[in-house]
């Protein structure tokens, strides 16, 4: 397995309620009263797509029971905390841990105690991270979303870093959702959008348009060359995430995964997870994946992992101080 610590490997695209461990979802449980079944077999069956997951849908169903976990202060930041901790464990350098705070607000909290009681946990663990608050994309969600940003303003630089859109781009595009981003601009916040995973090439191109600073995917790029020359050009990130691709079909192997084409055109692509729960899967597993399929060498693996220090949304002292871990291991 790639050594995620010798080369300081950093996860930009990672969900919280994706990534509940069986270990997390079950303390979560027992905080909360809330019967799971005893069995691992089937607890894993209710948070982990089947090897021949057919479908976004399929996929998308894996986030019910870590959301029902996810209602209260505590249960986010022990959450956040446990994630925190695994990731630490598995010898990653920095991680930006995303969520959308208006889907944990069930039970009464307001979207400011979610963003809260995660960055409490985040803080309690010691982990290098920061937070990503994804607004979502649906039918009527407006007022929550622009709360979100409201949210990530008032918190960027103590804990949160950037917002995101995510959810179903082939049913909500970019478009309809002018107001919030545009809102997000005005407040100077960085923001990368969920793009070219369920549509094509031009949800990449809308969402540069848009003023996106990184693209969530964007791996249906390939499907335009210039586009991949305007992503070069502007070092726009994009944040690959091949199992989760693999599992909504978006390829149907991972040989047919663009990888060669990107680095090729130079462009600044960064790897990770997005859901390591769902997708059964670690950073590490990512890199070896794409090691074994494209026969990387060692450069360029370092070069992946400084794409994603490149790409991070930390300051420019900070993102100097990763740069300067992962060239030392070499
Ligand atoms: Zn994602």
């Amino acid at each position: 397995m790639v050594d995620a610590k010798k080369y300081a490997l950093i996860d930009l695209h990672i969900h919280l309620d994706g990534s509940l461990s069986l270990a997390s979802a079950r303390a979560l449980a027992d905080m909360q009263g809330i019967a799971l079944p005893e069995d691992d077999e089937a607890l894993s069956r209710m948070l982990r797509v089947s090897d021949n997951c057919q479908s976004l849908n399929e996929y998308l169903e894996k986030f019910a029971l870590p959301l029902t976990l996810l209602q209260t202060s505590e249960a986010i930041s022990e959450a956040v905390l446990r994630l925190c901790r695994e990731l630490a464990e598995q010898g990653l350098a920095y991680a930006e841990i995303r969520f959308a705070p208006q889907l944990h607000c069930e039970r009464g909290l307001t979207q400011d105690a979610v963003v809260e009681a995660a960055i409490r946990g985040m803080k309690k663990s010691g982990f290098y991270a920061s937070l990503i608050l994804c607004c979502m994309r649906g039918g009527d969600n407006l007022q929550k979303n622009l709360l979100t940003v409201e949210a990530a303003s008032r918190f960027l630089g103590k804990g949160v870093c950037a917002v995101d859109l995510a959810g179903a781009e082939a049913l909500f595009p970019n478009e309809n959702f002018i107001d919030v981003i545009e809102y997000a601009k005005s407040l100077s916040l960085p923001m990368t959008l969920h793009a070219g995973e369920a549509l094509g090439s031009e949800s990449v191109s809308s969402a540069i348009e848009l003023g996106a600073d990184r693209i969530g995917h964007g791996v249906r790029s390939i499907e335009n060359p210039e586009l991949l020359q305007i992503l070069s050009q502007k070092k726009i990130a994009l944040e690959l995430c091949p199992t989760s691709n693999m599992n909504t079909r978006v390829f149907e192997t991972m040989s047919q995964y663009p990888i060669r084409a990107f680095l090729n055109a130079g462009m600044l692509i960064t790897i990770n997870t997005d859901n390591t729960s769902v997708s059964a899967t670690s950073l590490a597993n990512e890199y070896q994946k794409i090691t074994d399929t494209f026969s990387l060498t060692e450069s360029e693996l370092q070069t992946l992992a400084l794409n994603s220090a490149y790409a991070t949304f930390l300051c420019d002292v900070e993102k100097e101080k990763l740069v300067e871990r992962i060239k030392s291991r070499f």
